[in-house]
C-alpha cells in the first residue's frame, strides 16, 4: 500500500453527521406536519438509548468566541417566563403523540446558554414537565451546565439535587485572568474556586468542566498551568475544546484590530493539544474520548452524557438538535427565541431545518464516531464498506484494527478530526462547503446559523 498521508493542519473534531444547513434543509411550515408524522408511531425497538437535551438560551454575558445560540439575559428577562411556558408546551406536544409510548429516557442533559442562570423554580417546572410527560423512571444522568457565577449558589444546587439532578459542569475555559477578560468571560478565577466549593458543599458529586486551548495569546506554558490547576480541583471529567476564530465574530474583529499579541497557528495548536494529552495523563486522567479526560475513579457511565452522539436524542428549546437513528430524523429548532415561542404558541413544532438520513449516511456517521470514541466494535460499523480507508489509516499509523474492534492509535489521537473528515462522503463535503459559503455570505453563524450575537 503506497498511500502515504501526513496530516499537517489539525482539524476540529466533528460530533454531528450529516450536517443540517438552513440554506439546504429549511423546513417550511406547510411541510412540517408530514416531516413530524414519525411521532405518530411508537419508537422502533432498538438497543440505542433515548436521551433528551434541553437548550436554555440565556447568558448573563456573551463570550466573544462562543458559537452556541444564546441571548443576553439582561435584555431578555421578560422573555424567561414565556420561554419556560413554551418549553413545557413543547415537551407536552411530543408526549401526546405515540412515539414515546413505552420509551424509557436514560439521560437528560441541559445545555445552552447558561441553564443554571434560570431560577430554581423554573428549572424544577421544566424537570417536572419531563418527569410527568415522559418515562423517566430509569434516567441515570440529569446534567446541567453553568458558569462560574451561576454555580456559586449551594442552596440552589442542593434543591436541584433533591429534584433528581445528578451532575453539573462548569465552563472554566482558562485560569489566565488577562485572557479571560479578552475572551469576554466575566467571572474571574476566584469565582471558579467559589463555584467548586459550592458544588462540594452541596455534596453534588459528579461534576465536569470545559477548558479552551488554541486561543490567541495562549501558549504551552499556560496550558500546562491550566491542566495543573484543574487536576487540583479533581473534576470527574474534563472537556477540552479548540477555539476557532469564526468569521464575523467579535473575536475575529479583535484579532483584526491587533488586540492580541499572538495568534495560534498549526504548530502552536498541535503543541497545546500535546501538552493537554501529556498533562492530563500525567495527573492520572486517562483520555476517554477524543476531547475528554476522566477521573479514573469516575469513568464514563454507560448512559452518560459522553455517549450522546451514539444514542437517539430529542432536543427541546431554541437551536436544539434532534438525531434519531431509529427513524433517520435529523433536525433542529429555530435559532431565534421569538420564533421558537411563537411557533409553539401557534401549536406548531418550532422547526427550522432538517433532513432524512439514509442508511448510507448512518453508516458514515458510525465510522465517523470511531475517532470520537477512540475505539468501536467492528459490529458497530459497516467494516467491509470502510475497510479500504481504514487500511490506509492503519498503514499510516493513525488507526488500528483487532479481531473485533477498530480504533485510533496514540498518533491518531492528535488527528481525530482529520481522521473523521477522511471518512466524510464527497456529498457531505460538498454540502458543508456550500453551507459555509452561504453562512459567511449571509453573516450567519456556521455552527447554528443564527444571527451571530457575539
Ligand atoms: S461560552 Fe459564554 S456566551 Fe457561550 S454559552 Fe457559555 S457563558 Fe454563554
Amino acid at each position: 500500500m503506497n498511500d502515504t498521508i501526513d496530516f499537517k493542519e489539525k482539524l476540529t473534531n466533528f460530533y454531528r453527521y450529516p450536517s443540517i444547513c438552513l440554506f439546504q434543509d429549511g423546513i417550511k411550515k406547510d411541510t412540517q406536519a408530514e416531516y413530524m408524522s414519525f411521532l405518530d408511531k411508537p419508537r422502533i425497538k432498538t438497543d440505542r438509548q433515548q436521551m433528551v437535551y434541553i437548550h436554555i438560551p440565556f447568558c448573563s454575558y456573551l463570550c466573544n468566541y462562543c458559537p452556541f445560540y444564546k441571548v443576553p439575559e439582561r435584555s431578555h428577562t421578560a422573555m424567561i417566563e414565556p420561554f419556560v411556558k413554551a418549553l413545557v408546551k413543547e415537551i407536552e406536544m411530543y408526549a401526546e403523540r405515540g412515539f414515546f409510548k413505552g420509551v424509557k429516557i436514560t439521560n437528560i442533559n441541559w445545555g445552552g446558554g447558561t441553564p443554571m442562570l434560570l431560577g430554581t423554580e423554573h428549572i424544577i417546572t421544566i424537570l417536572d414537565a419531563l418527569y410527568k410527560n415522559l418515562d423517566c423512571s430509569e434516567v441515570g444522568v440529569v446534567s446541567i451546565e453553568g458558569d462560574a457565577f451561576s454555580l456559586q449558589d449551594k442552596d440552589k444546587l442542593k434543591a436541584l439535587k433533591a429534584h433528581g439532578v445528578t451532575r453539573t459542569s462548569m465552563g472554566i475555559q482558562t485560569f489566565n485572568e488577562r485572557l479571560r477578560k479578552k475572551l469576554g468571560v466575566l467571572p474571574d478565577v476566584t469565582d471558579v474556586y467559589k463555584s467548586v466549593k459550592a458544588i462540594e458543599r452541596a455534596d453534588f458529586g459528579e461534576w465536569g468542566c470545559d477548558i479552551l486551548y488554541n486561543c490567541p495569546d495562549q501558549n504551552v506554558t499556560e496550558i500546562r498551568y491550566n491542566v495543573d490547576r484543574i487536576a487540583e480541583l479533581s473534576p470527574w471529567v474534563i472537556d477540552a475544546y479548540d477555539l476557532n476564530i469564526s468569521p464575523n465574530t467579535k473575536l475575529q474583529k479583535m484579532v483584526d484590530a491587533g488586540k492580541f499579541n499572538t495568534i495560534p497557528n498549526n504548530i502552536s495548536e498541535i503543541n497545546m493539544f500535546q501538552a493537554l494529552m501529556e498533562g492530563f495523563e500525567g495527573h492520572g486522567y486517562p483520555q476517554t474520548r477524543s476531547v475528554n479526560w476522566n477521573n479514573p475513579e469516575h469513568m464514563p457511565h454507560e448512559n452518560g452524557i459522553l455517549n450522546v452522539f451514539n444514542s437517539d436524542l430529542i432536543s427541546f428549546g431554541p437551536s436544539g438538535r434532534t438525531f434519531l437513528y431509529s427513524t433517520g430524523k435529523n433536525y433542529r429548532n429555530h435559532t431565534n427565541l421569538e420564533k421558537y415561542i411563537e411557533d409553539i404558541n401557534n401549536g406548531l413544532f418550532p422547526l427550522e431545518a432538517g433532513n432524512d438520513v439514509t442508511q448510507t449516511q448512518l453508516e458514515e456517521r458510525d465510522i465517523m464516531l470511531v475517532p470520537y470514541f477512540l475505539e468501536r466494535k467492528k459490529t458497530d460499523i459497516n467494516y467491509s464498506r470502510f475497510k479500504e480507508k481504514i487500511d490506509i489509516m492503519a498503514h499510516n499509523d493513525y488507526m488500528y484494527t483487532t479481531d473485533d474492534s477498530v480504533g485510533i492509535t496514540e498518533k491518531g489521537k492528535m488527528w481525530a478530526g482529520n481522521i473523521q473528515y477522511f471518512f466524510h462522503s464527497d456529498d457531505e463535503m460538498g454540502r458543508m462547503a456550500k453551507s459555509m459559503f452561504k453562512s459567511i455570505q449571509e453573516k450567519k453563524n456556521l455552527f447554528n446559523q443564527d444571527l451571530m450575537n457575539v
